[in-house]
């Protein structure tokens, strides 16, 4: 098969592994900045240029792997794709859902899938009023669109929750405020979904004196195997979102497992190296299943 590769750097590890993989599998794999796309929107079929050439019907399916700068843009592009019929890893909707955290739990929250309790509010007039509806301080405060941990602040008195929900507010940065769930214990579960399955799964471990788990802010690693329980929500959770390859974070509570985040695109670094799985592998086996079939 003829594979695009979207992302905007070929040099980080999981674009090398899926590249790498898909070459050993005999397919031709080519890496497309999406950031350099051209798109061509009237009259006919909408058409994707790259560097000059036209690329619309170069592939039989694409794997994007779209950074957090450029979501809009690359969801566009993976879009463009689409409406030629051409398969996705990820659909564009998908993405644009899973990297908007307000989006992400409220899609959740209708599916019956355990969350958090969540507020999500711009009134910098009722503050206290917002942290109370969550039972008051401790809380956590995201900005909605953080990634690998940044813009998670953990705010641990009523007082320093309302000075920093009110300076996102006054700033206009979108935040959800969250209750604390302080018995996870700086721990988290990434669940790693391919085309309906789980391929892997591994516990990752704060540092002292942080409360953050992912693995860009210093966190350990360990090989799990999740509950039927955390099975079910990281496969419900991958369905609902609407993508084929998903990293699903939950963090485990008193009430049972939460989900807290889908990833479109994981990170295959910590996850590979923690499992010894060849998740490179299984993406592109789904990529086999499911990409156009074509004779050259
Ligand atoms: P990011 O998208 O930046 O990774 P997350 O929402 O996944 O943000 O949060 C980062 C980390 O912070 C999680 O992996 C988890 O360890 C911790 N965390 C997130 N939400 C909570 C919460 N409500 N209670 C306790 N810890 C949390
Ligand atoms: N998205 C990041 C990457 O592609 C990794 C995110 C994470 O797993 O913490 O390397």
């Amino acid at each position: 098969m003829d594979i695009g590769l979207l992302s905007v750097s070929m040099n980080v590890y999981s674009t090398k592994r899926i590249a790498e993989e898909a070459e050993k599998l005999g397919h031709y794999i080519e890496r497309i900045d999406h950031t350099k796309c051209v798109v061509k929107l009237g009259k006919g079929k909408p058409q994707i240029f790259y560097l000059g050439e036209n690329i619309t019907n170069e592939f039989d399916a694409v794997i994007p792997r779209i950074g957090t700068k450029v979501t809009r843009h690359g969801a566009a592009i993976v879009k463009q794709f689409e409406m030629n019929g051409i398969f996705s890893t990820a659909r564009s909707l998908s993405i644009t859902r899973a990297r908007n955290k307000v989006r992400t739990l409220q899609i959740m929250a209708r599916k019956g899938i355990p969350i958090p309790e969540t507020l999500f509010a711009i009134n910098p007039d009722n503050i206290s009023e917002q942290i109370e509806i969550l039972g008051g301080a401790p809380v956590i405060i995201k900005l909605q669109e953080g990634t690998q941990g940044l813009g998670v602040i953990l705010a641990e008195t009523q007082k320093s929750a309302k000075s920093i929900i009110d300076t996102f507010y006054k700033m206009d940065t979108s935040i959800l405020i969250q209750e604390y769930i302080e018995e996870s214990n700086g721990e988290d579960i990434r669940i790693f979904v391919v085309g309906n399955k789980i391929v892997a799964s591994m516990k990752r471990s704060s540092e002292v004196g942080e409360f953050r788990s992912n693995v860009h802010r210093g966190g350990n690693t360990e090989v799990i195997k999740p509950s039927p329980k955390e099975q079910q929500i990281a496969l419900n959770a991958t369905k609902h979102i609407g993508l084929g390859v998903a990293g699903v974070d939950l963090i485990r509570s008193k009430k049972g497992p939460l989900l807290i985040e889908v990833n479109a695109s994981p990170g295959l670094q910590g996850i590979e190296a923690a499992t010894g799985v060849n998740i490179a592998k299984e993406i592109i086996l789904y990529v086999e299943r499911n990409g156009r079939r074509r004779r050259k």
